[in-house]
């Protein structure tokens, strides 16, 4: 799973390279991220409450797999979902970044993939008192879309992140998405059409909006991200700053986990502001290299972020 987390109070290496299904809840404040790797932290990181949080997941019995319970110990995280299984290895990623740093990620999904419904069934409580849930593709389709269904069942947020796409996702996904946010490259794998400017990324926006989410964005790297909704059904493209990229794996994650804290923390924001924002976070990001260790810590950014 790619992480999810904006900014970080803690490293999140071993977490990137695992690659586990999560879920984390943040019982005072009622968050609950559903993800591999690290969807949630951002958010627990910004409380600054003394607040439960816990990871649901699968991994390996094996180093990375004990390596990752403990990144989650040290980090304060309840590890009572962390299952551990002697029938696959700890998923991992490995990740290639070049000169411009653009990355190349190839994904062993391992234990991801026996994250099942049951295990989720098991959080239910967790889920039902969550505020957002964040959910990717790097665990069965049908675990992402139990998750995806208990949580909009139970009014819960939802902000799907198809990653990795897959050309022919079931159309369930979009109709209990209530944010969908996908880069060019899963944007053009989900439509068919090309999409390498703000332009391309409104009519594939469109054409994703039409598929029954409530709100598409789409982002674009160096250029930003472009939002469409079905209360602002014209697609609006939102700049970034100009900044220079090291390695830029893990900023759509950083983006996400962004969007995500301020859509459960700042509810009242406009869509808008929480995108420009979550531009700002995932452009720091980009200027460090690696995932977890670029993502800057609260503390690190404007105030005027919060
Ligand atoms: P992914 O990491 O999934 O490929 P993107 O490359 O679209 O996703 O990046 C996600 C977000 O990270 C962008 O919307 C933008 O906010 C930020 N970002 C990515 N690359 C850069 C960059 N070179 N300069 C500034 N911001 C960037």
């Amino acid at each position: 799973f790619s992480t999810i987390q904006g900014f970080r109070e803690a490293r999140f290496s071993a977490i990137l390279k695992c690659g586990c299904l999560f879920v984390i809840n943040v019982v005072l404040t009622e968050v609950t991220f559903l993800s591999i790797r690290s969807r949630f932290w951002t958010t627990e990181a910004m409380t600054g409450s003394p607040s439960m949080q816990r990871a649901f997941s699968v991994v390996g019995k094996d180093s990375f797999g004990n390596d990752y319970i403990e990144n989650l110990k040290q980090n304060d995280i309840s590890t009572e979902f962390t299952y551990q299984t002697q029938d696959a290895a700890t998923g991992t990623a490995s990740i290639i970044v070049n000169n411009e740093g653009q990355n190349i990620i190839i994904i062993v999904a391992g234990a991801n993939l026996l994250l099942n419904t049951e295990d989720l069934r098991e959080a239910a409580k967790a889920i039902s008192r969550a505020k957002v849930m964040i959910c990717q593709l790097e665990v069965t389709p049908e675990t992402s879309l139990e998750a995806l269904t208990m949580a909009h069942s139970n009014g819960v947020k939802t902000l799907f992140n198809p990653a990795p796409a897959i050309a022919d996702l079931d159309p369930r996904f979009y109709a209990l998405s209530d944010v969908f946010c996908c880069n060019e490259t899963e944007a053009e794998i989900l439509t068919g059409l090309t999409v390498s400017s703000p332009a391309d990324a409104g009519k594939a926006a469109r054409v994703l909006l039409e598929r029954g989410c409530q709100v598409v964005i789409i982002t674009l790297g160096a250029e930003g991200c472009v939002m469409l909704s079905q209360t602002e059904p014209v697609p609006k493209h939102i700049p970034t700053e100009k900044v220079k990229a090291v390695d830029t794996t893990g900023a759509g994650d950083s983006f996400v986990g962004a969007l995500a804290f301020y859509l459960a923390y700042y509810p009242n924001l406009s869509l808008e502001e929480m995108l420009k924002r979550a531009n700002f976070i995932a452009a720091v990001s980009v200027q460090a290299a690696g995932t977890q260790s670029s993502y800057p810590y609260k503390k690190d950014l404007p105030l005027d972020l919060f």
